[in-house]
């Protein structure tokens, strides 16, 4: 289901989650499912991304509440190595009134155990488990299991959630490396660029320049290589409005130009993007929004006419 609509839609990478996104339930997959899952991803030449479920609270003050999380990390991140996934986004979650401070330490505690679990089960299975050196083109069935890279998201800032200050994950991120063990992918960063624009970023400032300002940023935190992934997403919420409501590409508070310049940075050309929207029929990513991102990178003024959804169309407005 996934690689055939991913190819209907034209889109060239591919984030599901690795279960129902809104319940702990887990999802079991057959080796046979799995099996040719990855191989229809390498046929295609189709990166994956495996997004946590929405549930997820590592830096909960609740410690029943973090084991959960933890487990449901356990899954995504031996899921993503079966499958042979680029990376695992996961939310960091809501300190809920705790403070950072000592949420830092759950977070990293959580990931940490998360990480040494599926080392375990991997070695258990007989697989051995490599770091990032090592080839991604092989068979992730085989005996080389390679870990994906943990990407801790930016959030948009709400109440007592963690990430929606970049310094925030620059923190956890250098706590990780040095608790994660040793020969793992380091883990990462992804952006998400409603969240960013929601918690106060200003994507859509020119004058001076807000996506400048917060590339550099990223740089002097040390953060620009450590980006793995990009949502790119435009926000019902407005500039530090600090809510996570995704809109469609262009029909946010955001708006094609601002996003258009996220997609042709240059500091961000390496990076894959997904999209993270509602959908025009409301069934998530489509072929419109498709449309819209690829007009961005290719340097169109505004979306295609012929993308234009019949209710925008004038010729439809009497
Ligand atoms: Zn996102």
């Amino acid at each position: 289901m996934v690689v055939p609509r991913a190819l209907e839609l034209g889109a060239e990478v591919v984030q599901i989650f690795n279960a129902n996104p809104r319940t702990w339930r887990s999802r079991p997959f057959s080796t046979e499912e799995l099996h040719t899952f990855s191989a229809a991803l390498r046929a295609h030449r189709l990166p994956l991304f495996l997004h946590t479920i929405y549930l997820v609270n590592l830096a909960s003050p609740e410690e029943e509440l973090r084991l959960r999380s933890e487990e449901a990390l356990v899954e995504a991140l031996l899921l993503g190595t079966r499958t042979g996934a680029a990376g695992v986004v996961t939310h960091v979650g809501s300190h809920r009134g705790a403070g950072f401070a000592r949420a830092r330490n759950w977070v990293a505690q959580a990931v940490t155990r998360a990480y040494v679990r599926v080392a375990e089960t991997l070695g258990q299975t007989g697989s051995q488990v490599t770091g990032p050196t090592e080839s991604r083109t092989g068979d992730p069935s085989g005996s080389q299991a390679i870990v994906p890279p943990l990407l801790l998201e930016t959030a948009a800032g709400s109440g007592q959630t963690v990430g929606g200050r970049l310094e925030e994950l620059e923190d956890l991120l250098l706590l990780l490396d040095s608790a994660l063990p040793p020969g793992l992918s380091p883990a990462g960063l992804c952006l998400d660029t409603a969240h960013l624009f929601a918690a106060g970023y200003p994507l859509h400032e020119t004058e001076p320049d807000g996506l400048d300002a917060l590339i550099a940023r990223l740089r002097s935190l040390g953060l620009s290589d450590r980006i793995g992934l990009i949502h790119l997403n435009d926000s019902q919420t407005p500039f530090g409005g600090r809510q996570d409501r995704h809109q469609n590409l262009g029909y946010g508070k955001m708006g094609y130009q601002t996003l258009a310049r996220v997609v042709r940075h240059p500091k961000l050309a390496h990076v894959p993007f997904v999209l993270e929207v509602p959908g025009l029929e409301g069934h998530g990513p489509d072929a419109f929004n498709l449309g819209v991102a690829k007009s961005m990178r290719e340097g169109a003024p505004g979306p295609p006419a012929r993308l234009v959804p019949a209710e925008k169309d004038p010729a439809d407005a009497g």
